[in-house]
């Protein structure tokens, strides 16, 4: 039996710029997206038993076919010869809609690894097409690579050389829909005439380019963000934002001491938090 065991990290947003609405209901965005190593342990199993299935056993997200790493097994099975069963067992270490991808991470992961076990050899540019029709973030996720985003993420330009941070993570555990934070934003154009620099001699650098536009609609509705905010900014942290449609909060640090003892400080609030490294 073919088994491969991968780990599918989370992204945070260091920008995100909503440009404008476009016809099809989607927005055309400009974000600066950076992996980071907190990740759900995925094991994928070729078997003789035909079908597929995925088991994840965590509240909110859905065994079977209401998974989206099952619907990525489903589309390269779909272009393969042999049709042997894939078992997906999933791991998730991820909070789940947070705004960190996790979704999205773990269907590229599948694509990745499902492409290797069937032997299928398709190109990554291949798998990013394919992964785009499951979700926006996926083809950031099979890229690999620190990138601008643009379009409605699926248009990737590597961004090289991006300082290496300690990143916490705050999740405070509200639920927040991320059609409701697009249907609830006020576009102004504005974010269309910012340009942003691509080049960061260190943190402090990064830091300087942080900006979400959708925080505009969540922390009015969820204040406990901007809370979050301040107080990782008072822990020592060089920049926070908000990473996605949120609601989790994420703080970069230089330092792994100053970083461990702020997420332990979150965690003391009953919120989720994790330090972790930029990959
Ligand atoms: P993004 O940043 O791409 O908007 P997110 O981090 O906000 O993503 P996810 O954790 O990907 O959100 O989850 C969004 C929804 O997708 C959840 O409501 C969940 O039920 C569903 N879902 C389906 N498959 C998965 C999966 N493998 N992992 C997490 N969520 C999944």
């Amino acid at each position: 039996m073919k088994k491969l065991m991968l780990k599918a990290p989370a992204k945070v947003n260091y920008r995100l710029d909503v440009l404008r609405r476009r016809p099809d209901g989607y927005h055309d965005l400009r974000m600066i997206m950076q992996r980071i190593d907190l990740c759900d342990e995925i094991e994928i199993s070729l078997t003789d038993r035909p079908g597929i299935r995925v088991v994840c056993g965590r509240e909110g997200v859905p065994d079977g076919p209401g998974n989206i790493a099952w619907r990525a097994a489903d589309a390269l099975l779909a272009l393969s010869a042999d049709k042997p069963g894939i078992d997906i067992a999933i791991t998730k270490k991820i909070p789940v809609a947070a705004g960190l991808g996790g979704g999205s991470s773990d269907a590229a992961t599948v694509l990745m690894g499902v492409n290797e076990l069937l032997g299928l050899d398709l190109p990554e540019k291949r798998l990013r097409e394919i992964g785009v029709t499951l979700g926006a973030d996926v083809p950031f996720f099979i890229f690999g690579r620190t990138a601008l985003a643009e379009g409605i993420g699926e248009e990737l330009t590597a961004i090289d050389g991006v300082p290496a941070a300690w990143i916490v993570v705050v999740n405070p555990n509200v639920p927040v829909s991320t059609a409701w934070v697009y249907q609830n934003l006020q576009l102004t154009g504005e974010a269309a005439r910012v340009k942003i620099p691509c080049f960061f001699e260190n943190v402090s650098d990064v830091c300087a380019i942080l900006s979400n536009d959708l925080e505009s609609v969540t922390i009015p509705r969820y204040p406990v963000i901007g809370e979050i905010k301040r107080e990782l900014l008072a822990a020592g942290a060089l920049g926070s934002l908000m990473s996605g449609s949120g609601p989790t909060v994420f703080a970069l640090f230089e330092e792994e001491d100053a970083a461990v003892r702020a997420a332990e400080t979150m965690r003391a609030r009953s919120w989720f938090a994790a330090a972790v490294r930029t990959i």
